[in-house]
């Protein structure tokens, strides 16, 4: 039985190694200094960037120089299949968007340089439009153009000498479907995973982080290189997609 799902097509006719069509919109929230809608197939969130002159007052008390960058994520509440009640509305942050936001922060300040940014405040909003698996991923790939974007009006506005952005980041996710590592998986497939696997990579393909799991299952040695191989191919293929848009967008800008 296991052979023969294994032989088979993915649920959206998909390979293995193959992630879902990537899109980006860039500029969708005027007042916003960056903004992106990513699609990665069915999921889509929106990534905005807003820049604050001041850092927090931990920051000032213990005599960090520099700037500072945070994010928060939330999923809207007809994102997903059935409606999900706002934060708010339960009085306290879901332990889940909580872990997730703290891994988007993390995972562009590893490459922003907090130093060069000066003392300033980088928000960075990422709201699930649209949910179908990989909506962590997809808001660590989207808020990292944003971010950039963000950065490049400091730039033109002559408030930095440099864009302090070292490298893209792009994040994908991986898991092992019926006993086979396969990429960038959709909803039916998260539900359906024996183990769970994020990867976040620059564009030089160096790791920020990786979080795996077994669901209710153990993985292999060789299950592990796979997924971070398939990781690793999915990350290349979304910075490549990062920069065209960007690419794309300054073309129109000078035309
Ligand atoms: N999901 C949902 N409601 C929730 C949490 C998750 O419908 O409250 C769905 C959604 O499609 C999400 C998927 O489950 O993308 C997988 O969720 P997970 O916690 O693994 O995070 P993600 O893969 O989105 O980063």
């Amino acid at each position: 039985m296991t052979n023969i799902v294994a032989a088979m097509q993915r649920i959206d006719g998909r390979a293995a190694n193959q992630i879902r069509p990537v899109a980006f919109e860039l500029g969708i929230a005027p007042h916003a200094s960056g903004s992106v809608l990513v699609s990665m197939g069915n999921t889509r969130v929106i990534c905005g960037v807003m820049i604050d002159e001041g850092v927090p007052r931990w920051m000032k008390e213990q005599s960090v120089t520099g700037g500072w960058l945070t994010a928060e994520y939330s999923m809207l509440p007809y994102s997903t299949q059935t409606r999900k009640p706002r934060d708010i509305a339960k009085g306290r942050l879901d332990g889940r968007s909580s872990e997730i936001q703290r891994l988007i922060g993390r995972s562009l300040r590893a490459v922003v340089d907090l130093e060069k940014i000066g003392p300033r405040t980088i928000w960075v909003d990422c709201d699930v439009l649209q949910a179908d698996g990989g909506t962590r991923t997809a808001a660590i790939t989207g808020a990292s153009l944003a971010v950039a974007i963000a950065c490049q009006k400091l730039v033109d506005e002559q408030k930095l000498k440099a864009l302090p952005i070292r490298k893209l980041v792009a994040a994908v996710s991986a898991g092992v479907l019926d006993g086979r590592p396969v990429l960038d998986l959709n909803y039916e497939e998260d539900k359906a995973v024996t183990v769970d696997f994020n990867l976040v990579a620059t564009e030089d393909g160096e790791f920020v982080e990786l979080q795996g799991s077994g669901e209710e299952a153990t993985f292999s040695q060789d299950q592990l290189t796979e997924m971070l191989t398939l990781g690793r191919k999915g990350i290349a293929e979304l910075v490549e997609a990062q920069r065209a848009a960007v690419l794309a967008a300054s073309r129109a800008a000078s035309s």
